[in-house]
């Protein structure tokens, strides 16, 4: 059996290895389909991935925090049944258009939106951070107590 097909298993993902000349970073971190599992970087950046063969003299130094192979598991996901099946749920956040906060999931009509290339609503009336200056500034704009 040979290293580069053994699928990863999931307490050694986010393990960190360092190339003797202590030059080039390797982290356990898939990138299904290719069969290259160590995603490879040095000081300028990303080398691309390599294979487990290629990084298996690389001493491992540590691990991604909170990776699985910090001891942090990934969370299961919520529907065992699902995952069963092969079906995962994905769920989209909305974040505010004005500081980037995320409110809630995204609704159907935003999600049409996105896909057709249309402008999202305006959601900073929805955002805690937001909302009270867009509050003010509509009270200015109307001349306040008219
Ligand atoms: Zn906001």
């Amino acid at each position: 059996m040979s290293a580069a097909t053994t699928p990863p298993t999931e307490n050694a993902l986010g393990t960190v290895r360092r190339k003797p000349n202590g030059r080039v970073l390797a982290v356990l971190w898939p990138s299904p389909p290719h069969p290259a599992r160590w995603m490879v970087t040095d000081q300028w950046g990303s080398c691309g991935y390599e294979t487990d063969e290629k990084v298996a003299d690389w001493p491992v130094v540590g691990a991604v925090p909170f990776s699985p192979a910090a001891g942090v598991p990934l969370a299961p996901l919520a529907d065992e049944a699902d995952s069963k099946r092969g079906a995962r749920t994905i769920t989209l956040q909305r974040c505010c258009n004005g500081c980037g906060r995320e409110l809630r999931d995204v609704t159907d009509a935003e999600i049409d939106a996105a896909i057709e290339g249309r402008r999202l609503p305006d959601v900073r009336h929805e955002c805690p951070d937001c909302a009270p200056a867009l509050a003010d500034q509509a009270e200015a704009q109307t001349g306040g107590d008219v």
